[in-house]
């Protein structure tokens, strides 16, 4: 991790003397867009655009205003990613781990709080990893266990996705350990990244989202000091229902972003594209009108649902409904941002498939809006059970 405070070599400064984040990355983001392409094309992390986000402060907007920082709000946060992802989207979904992820540390409060925030003020970067293969998106019983010696853990398991691990300088995972009954007592850490102890298992080479070094680990005798832990045994559940608005609704933003990206794309394309029998842009289609309205249509839909979930309130609620109020939107919107993405491929045609032009990327990396968590058939379950009044944590999940 870097020794100081980074230096802050860009970002807008508003009236009141704080970073404005939404111009920072409308700053950034065409530069992360030049660089998207390359990126995709060979699977490699980013690290440039990593370092002007941290160098800019962009890394350090979630760090509350009582530990020194600027405290953007969730609103700020989730416009100032949906311009990053329009750009990049990769570059946008691995700092979005890192700042919605010290968003839901901060929001527990705490000695752990002040560490983290005081790293991330000095240039830390987070990765997280709660999914893991024995578990999938279920992530509030991690099967890596936690076994307590003197001084705190060593832990053992793996954990099948771990966005931004190439440019991370912190890891923030979980583990469970068992209290006195056997029962499991789920846990969540923040530790430097290791030397020893984290083994690269798969790296990342998929059809989306490439260049987010999402690698696949083995977490082998790794010793975590006590102080290391977020919250006390059992805290994760918590962790994840009280911070739930900071999760949601910055995955959405990044895959909303996607979509207006597309938009834009297609929307000064077709408005240029002139095909001979009809000798005008092709604009002028009444095919090419039609879809075009309708992604807008789904869009402003998605766009406003998410922003009902960011300004809700957050703070006197029932964790539990509040938990799937922000699982349904996330659900929704990111389905949304699919159907938007793929119209803009209808309407490019077969052009919109060619490497050279951006859509085929946002196509295939919006689609990881569908797969990142909540389980879509979770929330479902959840949500059906909650309008029904049928009790949700009931065994068997189904009757009859
Ligand atoms: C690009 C990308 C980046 C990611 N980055 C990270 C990261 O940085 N950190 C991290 O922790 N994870 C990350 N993930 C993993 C993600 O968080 C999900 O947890 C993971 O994709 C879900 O696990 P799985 O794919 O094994 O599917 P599973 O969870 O096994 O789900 C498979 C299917 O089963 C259904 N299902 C799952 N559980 C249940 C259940 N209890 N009841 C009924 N149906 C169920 C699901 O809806 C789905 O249809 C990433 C995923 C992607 C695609």
């Amino acid at each position: 991790m870097s020794s100081g405070a980074p230096a802050r070599t860009g970002g807008r400064t508003g009236s009141t003397g704080t970073t404005d984040y939404v111009a920072l990355a409308r700053e950034l983001a065409p530069r992360f867009a030049e660089r998207a392409a390359a990126h995709d094309a060979d699977s490699s992390f980013p690290h440039e655009n990593l370092a002007e986000l941290v160098a800019s402060g962009y890394t350090a907007m979630t760090v509350p205003k009582e530990h020194g920082g600027a405290g953007a709000s969730l609103a700020e946060l989730c416009r100032a990613q949906r311009i990053l992802a329009a750009g990049c989207a990769s570059t946008a979904f691995s700092v979005n781990m890192h700042v919605h992820g010290l968003a839901m540390i901060a929001n527990l409060g705490g000695e752990s709080t002040a560490r983290a925030c005081r790293q991330v003020a000095e240039g830390a970067v987070i990765a997280g990893g709660f999914s893991e293969p024995g578990v999938g998106g279920n992530w509030w019983h991690p099967t890596t266990k936690a076994e307590p010696v003197e001084g705190g853990y060593v832990l053992n398991g793996r954990k099948g996705f771990f966005t931004g691990f190439p440019g991370a300088t912190h890891l923030f995972l979980s583990a469970a350990t068992t209290d006195d009954r056997g029962l499991p007592q789920p846990m969540a850490f923040l530790i430097p990244k290791p030397e020893r102890g984290v083994r690269v298992t798969a790296e990342w080479d998929a059809a989306g989202m490439r260049a987010t070094g999402s690698h696949s680990l083995a977490l082998e005798d790794l010793f975590v000091d006590e102080e290391s832990s977020i919250g006390e045994r059992g805290t994760l559940p918590l962790l994840f229902m009280n911070g739930v608005h900071w999760a949601w609704c910055s995955f959405a933003s990044c895959f909303v972003g996607i979509a207006r990206g597309a938009l834009e794309h297609v929307v000064a394309t077709q408005r240029k594209r002139v095909i001979s029998v009809i000798g005008k842009p092709n604009a002028h289609l009444p095919g090419i009108q039609f879809r075009v309205a309708e992604m807008a249509t789904k869009l402003a839909t998605a766009e406003a649902y998410l922003e009902a979930a960011i300004h809700a309130d957050h703070e006197n609620v029932d964790p539990l409904g509040h938990y799937i109020d922000m699982s349904v939107m996330k659900f929704t919107v990111t389905r949304l941002a699919h159907e938007v993405v793929t119209l803009a491929m209808q309407v490019q045609g077969g052009s919109g498939l060619a490497s050279a032009d951006p859509l085929q990327r946002m196509y295939r990396d919006v689609v990881a809006g569908l797969l990142v968590p909540p389980a879509g058939d979770v929330v479902l379950e959840w949500a059906g059970k909650q309008a029904l009044d049928v009790p949700l944590f009931a065994e068997p999940r189904w009757a009859g």
